[in-house]
This record gives C-alpha cells, structure tokens and sequence, in this order.
C-alpha cells in the first residue's frame, strides 16, 4: 500500500481553536460553527470518524508537527511562512483582515492611521504579524479575538486587527456594542485545512472536500452561518 493511501487513524483528531465565531466556538458546551459544519461534512464524505481537540491558536501549528492531531480546521490562514512547516488542503474560505475601532473614533480611517497608536490582536495570528509591522505601533496579544476586542470596548487599546468575518459577526450577531470595522479589508486571506508536512491524508481531505463543495453541501453550511 503506498503511503498516500494508508489507513486513516480511528479516530481522526481534529485541532480547533474554539473561541472564533462563526467558524468555531462553544454553544451550550457544543462545539459549533461553519467550520465544524464543513469538517464534519468532509468526515462523512470522507469515513473518518472526526474526534475535535480544542487547543490555544499558537498551539495548533506546533501540535500538527508534534503528529498528535492529524489536522487542524480554526480559520487559518494558508501562508507562505505557515507552508513550509505544514501542508495545506485546497483554499475553502476567502477573508481578510480589517480594523476594529469604538464608534466614537473620527481620526483612524484606514492602515495609515493606525502608525504610533495600542493595536489588540489574537496571539499567532496574521492580524498580529501585520499589526507587528506598523511603526510604532504598541501591540498587545491576547488568547482569543473576543478579549482583543473587549479590550477596545474598555478603552485600553485603539484598534483591533483582525479577520473581519469575525469581527463582523462579532458585531451584528452576537450584539457586540459600541465597535465599529473601518477602511478597506487590509488583506485577501484564504483559509485552508492544515495537515502535517506531507501528510498521507492530505488528498483525502482534498477529494472530500471537493465532494462537499460540487454537491452543494458547502453552500447550504455557508448560508447557515453567512445568509441573507
Ligand atoms: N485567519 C487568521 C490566521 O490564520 C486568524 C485565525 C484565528 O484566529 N483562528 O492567522
């Protein structure tokens, strides 16, 4: 049997970070979200028995190389920098990232402003690598975008750079007050499903995953979570 057909492990563990709505979080002690959705789609198309672990964001990268997940759906962002030390599946989700500020701020605009000013990110994040890169910028990292974003709630920082999905949903579903998303989205990200380098799934998930996007199923879990 060649390697990139063996047998996949019974069960198959899944890394999530579950503090992302609407692409993972926890409702009623349920894990939930379009990526849990999407996940658990590609396990039925695919036979895997989907086992999720909930682990911190910076801590999925390294538990994909330490082989004790056999993959990880949290939103991710497929990088350059992140593919040479995992494998990615084909892209599922177009984001990108955009700027958080409280309602009442008239001088941050777009990426310009935000030069000199508290940036709030989530730890690992491409929100914090851009946010990095602002001079001189003070950026404070946080386990979770919901506490990056209370902290510019409660006057701490000035903006968050974040997904802006999230941040968006964050708003105008789960009533987040007195936030408002400025400027253009800062970046076109597209997220992926990450494996270890090389992994023997990894076409697997991509035929499943194919399967469950040309036989509409995606498209019913993306109007669930993102419908008019
Ligand atoms: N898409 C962003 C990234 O990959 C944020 C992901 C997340 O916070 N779950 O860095």
């Amino acid at each position: 049997i060649p390697a990139f057909s063996q047998t996949p492990p019974n069960p198959f563990r899944v890394a999530t970070e579950a503090t992302f709505p609407p692409f993972e979080f926890q409702q009623g002690g349920q894990l939930t979200g379009f990526d849990i959705d999407l996940m658990r789609a590609i396990g039925k198309e695919a036979d895997l028995n989907i086992d999720f672990r909930n682990l911190p964001f910076d801590g999925i990268i390294p538990a994909l190389q330490a082989r004790t997940v056999e993959a990880a759906i949290s939103g991710m962002t497929i990088t350059a920098e992140r593919a040479q030390a995992i494998s990615f599946s084909r892209p599922y989700f177009k984001a990108g990232l955009a700027i958080a500020v409280r309602e009442d701020n008239q001088t941050i605009k777009n990426f310009e402003d935000l030069k000199g000013k508290r940036i709030a990110v989530q730890i690992g994040t491409t929100g914090a690598l851009e946010a990095t890169k602002i001079p001189g910028a003070t950026v404070s990292q946080f386990d979770s975008a919901a506490l990056a974003l209370q902290e510019l709630i409660n006057g701490r920082v000035d903006a968050v750079v974040n997904d802006k999905p999230v941040t968006l949903y964050a708003i105008k579903q789960a009533g987040l007050r007195g936030v408002k998303v400025v400027g253009e989205l800062l970046t076109e990200e597209f997220y992926g499903i990450a494996l270890p380098k090389n992994s023997p799934y990894l076409q697997l998930i991509n035929d499943a995953l194919g399967r469950v996007i040309e036989s509409g199923r995606y498209d019913a879990i993306f109007r669930q979570w993102f419908g008019e």
